[in-house]
């Protein structure tokens, strides 16, 4: 096969949005099972359709070199993923060479063990997932995880001199009552605070409108508290940003559901199968491993994918609604 030389050209989807931030998903195993995101008994990719560290790290490269400028590491839990290391590493060097930031979001079970390593690659931030400081209710959501080790994880990731945002999902019936907790908290850890509607992705067991709740009706009770005043913070991410009164912490609200983001949707998903997700709530996808080991034109996938990038998902969450997509976020990449 001729080898083709790489592209450089901008990544430009077909509504003329310009394509920056990759969010690459290193692996889709966890050590936790939070009962929003998957089943109990969840199956994993053989290894034999993962892509390695090796051909991660070229994709990447690829992406950075057609203007790709933040790289976010998910999963998946990304610090379960062996080589993660070497991958942060590698990516780290780009840093400063067309990349501008490398981000990772993790649930912060290892983060005391990689902190260091992270801040050494060249990560300034992290976001960590923590739906409650409710001991209980930590291992009911997650079904396995220990509530201290995560709050250790944050500890460590602060002392490496990360920046921490915490990524609370508002689950109703479960964490309604721990907001103001929380945003106490983060305010006396130096954390900043994302709150995230759930998202029909992947089948879990139960029906997940039973925990769904709009944000306007989860923040309720702060905004009887303490006056919300909205800042121009622009992150590339669909977020929008409230400085709260007498608080340090910065809060952003995600609400694909209730108050879809679309419009300025700046990117794309690298799975660890090397598939090319153009969006979190649909299927159209390019698969970039056959071509990356057989020598195929990836670049001219790439472009044929962002050609058809839907305008926006179509999310739904009523009572029995099937999922949007059967694909977990886990599979994708939150
Ligand atoms: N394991 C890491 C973690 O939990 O931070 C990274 C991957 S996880 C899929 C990324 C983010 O997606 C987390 O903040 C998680 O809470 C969120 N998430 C997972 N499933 C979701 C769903 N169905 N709806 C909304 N958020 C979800
Ligand atoms: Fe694992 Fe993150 Fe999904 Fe929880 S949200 S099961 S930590 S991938």
């Amino acid at each position: 096969m001729v080898a083709l030389s790489p592209s450089t050209a901008p990544l430009t989807d077909g509504h003329g949005r310009r394509i920056s931030y990759l969010r690459l998903s290193v692996t889709d195993r966890c050590d936790l099972r939070c009962r929003y995101c998957m089943a109990e008994d969840m199956t994993f990719l053989p290894k034999a359709e993962v892509l390695s560290i090796e051909e991660m790290a070229r994709l990447a490269e690829r992406f950075v070199a057609r203007g790709i400028r933040r790289i976010r590491l998910t999963g998946g839990e990304p610090l379960v993923r062996r080589g993660i290391d070497i991958l942060a590493k590698r990516l780290g060097a780009l840093l400063g060479k067309g990349l501008d930031e490398l981000t990772l979001t993790t649930n912060g079970m290892r983060l005391a063990e990689y902190a260091s390593m992270l801040a050494e690659a060249g990560v300034r931030r992290v976001n960590v997932s923590l739906d409650t400081l409710d001991a209980a209710a930590f291992r009911h959501i997650t079904r396995v995880g220990d509530l201290a080790v995560a709050l250790r994880g944050v500890a460590a990731a602060r002392g490496a001199g990360l920046s921490v945002k915490i990524n609370m999902v508002a689950l109703a019936g479960l964490n309604e009552d721990q907001l103001l907790p929380m945003l106490d908290w983060c305010a006396a850890n130096g954390c900043d605070l994302t709150l995230i509607e759930t998202m029909p992705l992947g089948e879990v067991e139960g029906d997940r409108s039973d925990h769904y709740v709009p944000l306007h009706q989860f923040v309720a009770p702060l905004r009887a508290e303490r006056a919300l005043f909205p800042v121009d913070k622009r992150t590339g991410g669909p977020a929008r940003y409230f400085a709260i009164e007498d608080s340090p912490v910065t809060l952003g609200l995600i609400t694909p559901l209730s108050d879809n983001f679309c419009a300025t949707c700046n990117r794309i998903r690298l799975t660890v199968e090397g598939r090319v997700y153009m969006c979190l709530g649909q299927d159209d996808h390019v698969d970039l491993r056959t071509a990356l080991r057989d020598g195929g034109d990836v670049d001219g996938l790439i472009d044929a994918a962002l050609a058809g990038k839907p305008r926006a998902h179509d999310f739904q969450i009523e009572r029995e609604s099937k999922p949007a997509v059967a694909r977990h976020m886990s599979a994708t990449g939150g």
